[in-house]
């Protein structure tokens, strides 16, 4: 395993930060969700932890941005602790190849959505931990979890995104609904969405989202929530559907597994070797943000760091 020398990964994070700082094709933030919509574009941070414990970091990577859909990783981590596989009894593992928010292959596949990153699926994890428990109680245990693996008590919940959210979750209730009609919900629809609204409401820096990454990276001297097969398991979905239908391009140019949200954030893991996090709230068209992955793409090549070796 070829190692990268501390010094010259910070100068990496800072030719990065300072080329991003300098795009001016930098995408746009979700407006579906107004208050992410309020946020600027021209913002940019980038953030990671080594095995060795150092944190490294260039640009705004302790300003709290909305994690968004990165949160999914972390419901599932929770769902499969409690449930193991009688998850996969109400949410597939295959790529979808559709947008985040598409209804379409619900239809086709009875219910049960294609994998527990796109919304449908992520919808299906938070209902089946809120099962006999309130929202709150959920959402502390996820907000436990995230303090507990970043190490940090400083981690909260951005009620006026929550609410933004909920107060536009057409789309969502409508993916829940259907889930309901068959079969693949169990707690009350407003309760599931609610909780879920909340959940992707979460605000973290990416100095936090890299620290948060670590167990799934596997880095000696951190909290391990979860066990090693698991870790692998959910790399594995992360490399396959972390970026909905942008998630065979994110394999091909990056080479990690990643979960973007559509705040701009994006989780990205270089087993035994990193955890790392960057943001820009502008997205692509396929709602990832636009220099993240380009970060990503130019951390990957600066380095070397790839699960295909
Ligand atoms: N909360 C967002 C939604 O449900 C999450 C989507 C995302 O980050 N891709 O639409």
């Amino acid at each position: 395993m070829e190692t990268v020398n501390p010094a010259d990964l910070q100068l990496i994070l800072d030719e990065i930060a300072h080329s991003m700082a300098a795009a001016t094709d930098r995408g746009q933030p979700a407006t579906y969700i107004p208050e992410l919509g309020r946020v600027s574009p021209d913002q940019f941070g980038i953030a990671l932890c080594l095995p060795d414990g150092q944190q490294l970091s260039a640009g705004d990577a302790a300003t709290p941005f909305s994690i968004q859909s990165i949160s999914k990783v972390f419901t599932l981590a929770i769902a499969l602790g409690r449930l193991g596989d009688a998850l996969w009894q109400r949410v597939g593992r295959e790529p979808s190849g559709a947008a985040f928010n598409s209804i379409v292959s619900l239809e086709h596949d009875r219910g049960i959505p294609r994998n527990p990153f796109i919304n449908a699926g992520a919808i299906a994890v938070t209902d089946a931990i809120l099962q006999g428990l309130q929202p709150r109680d959920v959402l502390a245990e996820l907000l436990q979890f995230l303090r507990m693996a970043a190490e940090d008590d400083n981690i909260h919940i951005d009620k006026s995104v929550a609410a933004s959210e909920l107060a536009h979750a057409h789309r969502n209730t409508a993916l829940a609904e259907f889930m309901a009609a068959h079969g693949n919900l169990q707690n009350p629809t407003a309760l599931t969405i609610g909780t879920y609204c909340h959940q992707c409401a979460v605000e973290m820096s990416c100095v936090q989202l890299a620290r948060a990454g670590r167990f799934l990276a596997g880095l000696p001297g951190c909290p391990r929530p979860v066990s090693p097969s698991r870790i692998r398991r959910i790399n594995a979905l992360m490399l396959t559907c972390g970026h909905y239908d942008a998630s065979g391009d994110f394999a091909y140019r990056v080479g990690l597994p990643g979960k973007s949200g559509v705040g701009g954030g994006i989780l990205a893991i270089a087993p035994g070797r990193a955890s790392i996090a960057v943001w820009s709230p502008g997205l692509n068209a396929q709602g990832n943000s636009k220099l993240g992955a380009e970060a990503m793409e130019h951390l990957g090549r600066a380095t070397g760091w790839s699960v295909f070796g």
